[in-house]
């Protein structure tokens, strides 16, 4: 069969989105207007955040054969400054992007050394990732995460993306700006933007039709998105990772430069792509923290 060269890139990211984008799609109909967001589901987030957090780190522990109490304890803390740092990009200020993920990071750290001898801290950057021991008093190593880089590239492949470089600064990941043709051809539905790990797209149509206000608020939750996926590889996928890299040589030299990325997103992409858009867990957060609602209006009349 003849294969059009042109073809590639639609089906490269087709492959890449089959898993992690069904639930990550923000419906083109319903862009979140403003409204407050609850108190009390400010405070059930952080609660649900903290038992997440405290659930997968006790887990490695069990695995690692470490105090599971321990893990339980700083699980609990990290996954609620994990709560806590989404809730500041739900906000959409001018500085949320980066102060969310400034918390958010921290969260993350805090949680895995309730398995850990040392305090790490990450700082997920588009596809790179950076790690500081405070108490190694070296510098942060720095390495690719790899499931990132491949779908950057391939979303970046699309013939209509470009760089929106104010919403990258904004969001602290790679923001494309693509064709709807080429994210609908993605994801198989219309929409205003979509969040694969490490990279947002969002569409022209997004930048033709909606306000200043509605376009910062779509980036707030693709931004929350990108910070689900960064817990997901640092709580559930780099662990298990990391193991396989060390257990041979070539791994070994692979896990200096590289983090895979992969078991994480793809962990949770397939225990939840059965659920429709509104139950998915990671919608509803996003959809909680930006709109104050736990999903879009039926039919959608904020557009
Ligand atoms: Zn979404």
């Amino acid at each position: 069969m003849h294969f059009r060269r042109s073809h590639v890139p639609r089906v490269a990211i087709l492959l890449a989105c089959t898993f992690t984008l069904p639930h990550a799609v923000l419906p083109a109909q319903a862009v979140p207007a403003g409204g407050s967001v609850p108190g009390s589901v400010r405070a059930q987030n952080l609660a649900l955040n903290a038992v997440l957090g405290a659930t997968t780190t006790a887990l490695h522990a069990w695995i690692a054969g470490r105090p599971v109490r321990r893990a339980l304890v700083w699980g609990a803390a990290g996954g609620a400054l994990a709560g806590a740092g989404r809730q500041i990009v739900g906000s959409r200020g001018d500085f949320a992007g980066w102060s969310g993920r400034l918390v958010h990071e921290a969260g993350l750290g805090v949680a895995r050394y309730g398995v850990a001898d040392t305090l790490e801290l990450p700082l997920h950057v588009g596809p790179l990732v950076a790690r500081w021991t405070p108490a190694r008093r070296r510098l942060p190593s720095v390495r690719v995460n790899l499931a990132n880089v491949l779908l950057t590239a391939a979303l970046a492949s699309a013939p209509s993306a470009r760089v929106d470089w104010g919403a990258s600064a904004w969001s602290g990941g790679v923001v494309l700006r693509v064709s709807s043709e080429d994210l609908g051809a993605a994801s198989g539905e219309e929409a205003w933007g979509g969040t694969l790990p490490g990279v947002i797209a969002l569409t022209d149509d997004l930048y033709a039709t909606a306000t200043a206000r509605q376009r910062r608020a779509v980036l707030a939750h693709e931004t929350i998105h990108l910070l689900q996926f960064d817990a997901q590889h640092d709580w559930i996928g780099r662990p298990l990772e990391a193991r396989l890299l060390r257990a041979g040589r070539i791994g070994r030299g692979l896990g200096r430069v590289v983090e895979l990325g992969i078991a994480g997103p793809l962990a949770v992409g397939l225990a939840t792509s059965g659920l429709p858009y509104e139950r998915q867990p990671a919608e509803r957060e996003a959809w909680w923290l930006t709109s104050g609602r736990a999903a879009p209006r039926p039919g959608g009349t904020t557009r």
